[in-house]
């Protein structure tokens, strides 16, 4: 099957400036950590990066362990970049990352340059590109001088192997740092990339009023907490979900009664609203300006057109947010 892009992918979709720099994202992004390894159907995979595409989605993001194994999910995009999408590759802005355990021995973890510069490489060389869009660095190294991480990023960029240079799991006093050195160095940090849902809002201690007083873009992930901020697990553990089926970052013993509990009272709110709980969970991120984009993953095409619909109703009252606060504190 030869895949031709839909005509009309950028009427629907917002565009947003991340930070202080030239380079504007959808409001939604697609992540691949999971539903692109071995062990997920490959004709799958393939759907959803369409669908994110056809539906005005620019940016996916990507990280060297992506899989399973590490480095599926960088192979498999790759093939369909090639297979699909290579006369659209400037249309589209890709994303990796190095920081967490890739290979054995001294060099394939962390943050030191020897392995983000290598990481890099073979991360380029599964994508089947002569450069990424954004080379994040994935989580702060405590070992590592953060000057040295910095100079790696810094590196990176200059010899044409990134465009832009990203942070990922920074607490704002690490972030700050970071900035600091990347800017006296000469490349902005462009993007941080933190985890920030409903049930996960230590971003909005500190580090969304750096990230905003620095000009530089936030894009949060997994915004549904990996699938609990639907209406997915009111019932029971469904078999085709992320708890049934790979149980390893998202387990059964996280879905407690006090979680489903929460989930059920923002489930109502969000249909007082008009909205699925997904819809109302994804717009709650939207509604800072300082968010540039939404991180979202998907196990199935219909989860993307699904998602993308919040953008129809992104604005609360202060009632509403007073409610949202109340149902999480509660
Ligand atoms: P989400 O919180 O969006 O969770 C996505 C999962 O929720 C899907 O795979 C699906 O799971 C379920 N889901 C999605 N949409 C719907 C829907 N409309 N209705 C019902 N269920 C839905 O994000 P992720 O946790 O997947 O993270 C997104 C991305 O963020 C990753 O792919 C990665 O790129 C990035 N990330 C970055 C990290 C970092 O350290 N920088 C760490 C983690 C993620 P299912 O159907 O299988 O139940």
């Amino acid at each position: 099957m030869t895949y031709q892009p839909s005509n009309d992918r950028y009427q629907h979709m917002q565009y947003r400036r991340c930070g202080n720099s030239g380079l504007k994202l959808s409001a939604f992004s697609l992540g691949l950590w999971h539903n692109f390894g071995y062990t997920d159907l490959f004709e799958n995979s393939r759907a959803i990066i369409h669908t994110a595409f056809d539906h005005g989605i620019t940016h996916f993001d990507l990280a060297n362990n992506y899989g399973p194994p590490p480095g599926a999910a960088e192979e498999h995009f790759g093939k369909i970049l090639s297979n699909d999408l290579a006369a659209y590759r400037d249309e589209l802005i890709i994303s990796t990352k190095a920081g967490y355990t890739m290979w054995e021995g001294p060099y394939g973890d962390w943050g030191s340059k020897k392995y983000l510069v290598a990481s890099l490489n073979q991360s380029l060389e599964r994508l089947g590109l002569e450069y990424v869009d954004i080379f994040y660095h994935h989580r702060p190294d405590p070992e590592t001088p953060l000057e040295e991480t910095m100079q790696a990023l810094d590196l990176i960029v200059r010899q044409g192997k990134a465009l832009y240079a990203g942070i990922s799991n920074y607490r704002p006093e690490q972030a700050a740092k970071a900035i600091q050195i990347l800017r006296e160095l000469g490349t902005p940090c462009v993007i941080h990339q933190p985890k920030y849902s409903m049930f996960e809002r230590w971003v909005e201690d500190g580090l969304l009023d750096l990230l905003g007083k620095e000009g530089v873009g936030c894009i949060p992930f997994s915004p549904l907490a990996q699938g609990l901020l639907t209406d997915k697990y009111l019932d029971g553990i469904p078999t085709d979900s992320r708890v049934a089926r790979s149980g390893v970052f998202l387990k059964e013993s996280h879905i407690t009664p006090e979680k489903v509990a929460k989930v059920r009272q923002l489930n109502e709110l969000a249909q007082r609203r008009g909205q699925r709980l997904s819809h109302m969970a994804l717009a709650w991120i939207l509604r800072d300006s300082r968010v540039t984009s939404v991180l979202i993953g998907a196990s199935k095409p219909a989860q993307v057109t699904d998602s993308i619909a919040a953008l129809q109703h992104t604005s609360f009252t202060d009632e509403e947010l007073a409610a949202i606060n109340r149902i999480l504190a509660g």
